[in-house]
Formats: C-alpha cells, structure tokens, sequence
C-alpha cells in the first residue's frame, strides 16, 4: 500500500500507464515565478479545468491554470475513456428524484455533452481515436427486464432511439464471454484514448494564451476584498473569479465540501497488443463495455488491440502499490482465455462519487469560486460540459449552471473521519451481492 499527504502525490508508485505511454506530456513553458493578477484563476488540469480554460479565454478573461502535477496527471488521463451520453444513473431514477422536466433538462444537456466532444476532436483534429458504441453487459437476471424497460421509457418520453436489446445468443455473439445473460447497446456513446483528448485539449487552451503552471499545487484559497487570492509556494495569484476542478483528488481547498463525495480508487490494466483479429473475436465490433455490478467491470480495446479492462477498486487514502493483479484477475475471470497474455500496463486514478450518484456544482465567496465535481464514474463528457457551464455562470448567465447546483447532495456525516469507512462498509456490502448473484 502507498500513502501520502495529498491525494494528487498517491501515483507517485506507479511506473507509467498505457495511456503516458501513448502522447507526448504537454510540457507547458508556463513558470510561476512571481505574484500575478488574473481574471481567472483555475486549479486543478484535467478535463473540467481545461474545458473551463478554453471556455472562459474564448469570452474574452485571462486565464491562468495551475496544475499540481501534470495536465492529465488526474482521472482526466487514466480512466475507461468511454465517453457516455446521460448521467451515471438512469433517466427513471432522476426522473423519481428531481420530476420529469429536470431530468429531461440534465439528459438534453447528457447528449450535448458527447456532441460537445464530438465537435472538438473534429474542428481541432485531436487524434485520439474515438469510436462508436457502448455495451451495457448483464450480470444479473433482473437486468433483462430493466433493459427493456429502459429502452421503451427512453423511447417514450425522450424519443431516443439509440438503445438496442441483446438476448443472450446475441450478447454471446458480441462478447467472447460466459459471463453475461443480455446487453443493451448504446450508440449514443463511444470510446476513446482520454489522455490524447486531455492533451490536445490543454494545446487548444494554450493557443487560446492560457497560462498553465505545471507541478503548481495551491495550498489555499481565501477571499480579499473583491478578488480571491489563490497560494502557491510559488507565488501568489490575485484573481477575480477562481474555479475549483480537482473532482476526486479534492482535498480542504473547499473547505467541507469534500464531504459531498467519497474518494475512490480504481484500477486499470493494459495487455499486450491481441492484433485486430484476436481483439475482434473478443469483441466483435470494437464495443467499450461495462456490466451491471455494483463494482463494475468495464473494458475495451485501444487503438493498438490492447484489452484495458478496468474493475476493482479500494476505498482506503492508501493506493495499492501494484494494481496489477487487481484488474487482470477481474479480466480473466470474464475473459479466461487471456489467462496467459501479458499485461503490459497497470495503473490507478481516483474519482469522486456522491451520494446519488449526479454531479455536485456550486459557489462559494459571493459567487466568486466556482466548483464542479462527483461525476461518480461517468465524468468524460460531463467535466467537458462543466466547464462550459462554469464559464456560462462566470459570464453572468447562472440558468443551465443552476440545473446541476440546484440538485440537492447529502453531505457525508463526519465525512473527514468517516467518508471512506462509510463506503467501505457500502462495498462489502455489494461485494457479497455482486459473488452471491453471481
Ligand atoms: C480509473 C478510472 C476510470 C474511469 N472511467 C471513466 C469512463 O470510462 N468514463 C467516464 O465518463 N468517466 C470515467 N471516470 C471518471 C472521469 O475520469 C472523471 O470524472 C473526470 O476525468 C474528472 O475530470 P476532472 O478534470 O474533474 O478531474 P481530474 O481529471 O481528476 O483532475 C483533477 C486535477 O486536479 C489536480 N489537483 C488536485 N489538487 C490540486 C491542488 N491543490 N492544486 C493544483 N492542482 C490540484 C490533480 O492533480 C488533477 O490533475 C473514470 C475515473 C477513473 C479514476
């Protein structure tokens, strides 16, 4: 196990993931030499952050990002890079929570999210190799029915044809595996190297005059006056506006606000490369997918026909050491005919998971810091579309904003001392349940 003080030190263990291994380091030039004013200051330099960055230098501020390790060093680098439509949670659930028409808002803004995406990779050409479909894989018998539910109330009233139902002939025909009783396509989404995305993302911000400070972490936050002055052992940034974007790697910057999540690790291997043609009779069209545990399993194949199956995960401020035997266990369980492949790359990242499972925005100091975060596994698109929203409320229209900080989040009770515990008992818990059904 590996521990440290800040939740952004705790990779420090690793060697490097596939995705490191894939794209260049930005390298800002950028130094922080001095005390600086800004319009905008923003922390943390994954994809909320840079989103934020390029969102707000397009309307005209000045904007100086700081990173405390590298752009993409967070979950932004080292996730699933599934790029999903929709929340976390299904529409029916939102819909139960927050009435029909605030959940059709959330859904429309879910898709505008991945066309978002969509048109960046495009108009900028970021090569980072996105492709079509994700699986909804059935590990349970109660899925089929929800499948199928889902896919006429998501017809009925969003009029989204973009579900299709696999029996279990078809989902067998689809993954090479044993493992799953149905599935349910969604050609909404796709998947994608996020590190390559992040990377070409940042580029965009520089050439916008973003300033990025990397290995600049800040230590504190507090207002003065009218601007909020933002410490660094580096120097001091005086800014008129700050955004807050450290998702799960959040520590007391906002105060008590880190209780609104719990911090979570997961973890992720990369095999060899299989070549198209053994990928391919894993995984017949070049899905991503993920199943219907509570501690998911989801995978897909890189550009290279390397399997990236991510599962497992730990709950403690301690990070494993190898994460290795973590993930490829889970992949050889689904998949036994990898028993022997190599793996090439193992890795972890933390997120932020709140309580019912929606992201948490808001304000702090008179409007003048802004925060979004406990995407809770379903971040790519979302932190993107957080971005333009933050940027949206910053220049004085609050209304698209206000439909994620008007949702209400149950804070964690004690959450310094007991938000991990607390969750720790909640996985036991689904762990049997996920063995037991299994
Ligand atoms: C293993 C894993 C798999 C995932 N798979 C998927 C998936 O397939 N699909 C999906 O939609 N989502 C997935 N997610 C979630 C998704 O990656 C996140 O929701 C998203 O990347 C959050 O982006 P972010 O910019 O808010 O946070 P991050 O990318 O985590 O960036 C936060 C940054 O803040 C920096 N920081 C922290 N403290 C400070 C400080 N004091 N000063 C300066 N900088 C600081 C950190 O170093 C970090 O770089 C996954 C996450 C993980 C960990």
């Amino acid at each position: 196990m590996f521990n440290k003080n800040r939740t952004y030190e705790q990779h420090d263990n690793e060697k490097i993931s596939f995705y490191k291994s894939s794209v260049e380091d930005l390298n800002s030039q950028d130094q922080l030499t001095s005390d600086i004013d800004a319009d905008i200051c923003i922390i943390g330099g994954g994809l909320t952050g840079i989103s934020s960055a390029i969102n707000l230098s397009k309307k005209g501020y000045s904007v100086i990002l700081c990173e405390a390790r590298k752009i993409g060093w967070g979950a932004s680098g080292r996730n699933g890079g599934q790029l999903g439509i929709g929340m976390r949670k299904d529409q029916y659930t939102i819909e139960k929570k927050l009435g029909l028409r605030h959940a059709k808002e959330l859904w429309n803004l879910g898709l505008e999210a991945v066309d978002d995406v969509k048109n960046l990779i495009r108009e900028n050409e970021i090569n980072c190799h996105l492709i079509n479909g994700v699986l909804s894989a059935a590990c349970f018998e109660k899925d089929i029915e929800e499948y199928k539910f889902e896919i006429e109330h998501m017809s009925k009233y969003y009029n989204f044809e973009g579900y299709r139902f696999y029996d279990k002939l078809e989902i067998r025909k689809e993954i090479n595996s044993k493992m799953y009783l149905a599935g349910m396509l969604n050609s909404g989404s796709y998947h994608l190297n996020p590190l390559k995305l992040t990377i070409g993302l940042a580029k965009i911000a520089k050439n916008k005059n973003v300033k990025i400070f990397e290995n600049t972490p800040i230590e504190k936050i507090y207002e003065k006056s009218d601007r909020v002055h933002v410490v660094s052992k580096k120097g001091l940034i005086r800014a008129n506006k700050v955004v807050v974007a450290c998702n799960g790697y959040l520590d007391s910057i906002l105060g008590s606000k880190k209780n609104k999540f719990i911090p979570i690790n997961n973890y992720v291997v990369a095999t060899e490369p299989l070549g198209e043609k053994e990928a391919r009779e894993i995984i017949k069209n070049n899905y991503a997918v993920c199943d219907t545990r509570f501690i998911i399993d989801y995978y897909r194949f890189s550009e290279d026909w390397r399997m990236i199956f991510g599962g497992g995960e730990t709950f403690t401020s301690n990070f494993v050491k190898n994460a290795k035997s973590f993930a490829s266990n889970r992949m050889v369980k689904v998949f036994p005919q990898l028993k022997n492949i190599k793996i090439d790359y193992s890795w972890g990242g933390t997120l932020a998971i709140t309580v019912n499972r929606l992201p948490h925005f808001g304000t702090l100091m008179n409007n003048k810091v802004s925060y979004a975060f406990g995407y809770s596994g379903h971040g790519l698109a979302l932190s993107v579309l957080a971005g333009k929203l933050i940027a949206e409320n910053i220049n004085g229209h609050p209304e698209r904003f206000k439909f994620f900080s008007d949702i209400n989040h149950m804070s964690i009770p004690f959450g310094s001392i007991f938000r991990r515990p607390i969750y720790s008992s909640a996985i036991l818990y689904y762990k049997i349940r996920d063995y037991l059904n299994s």
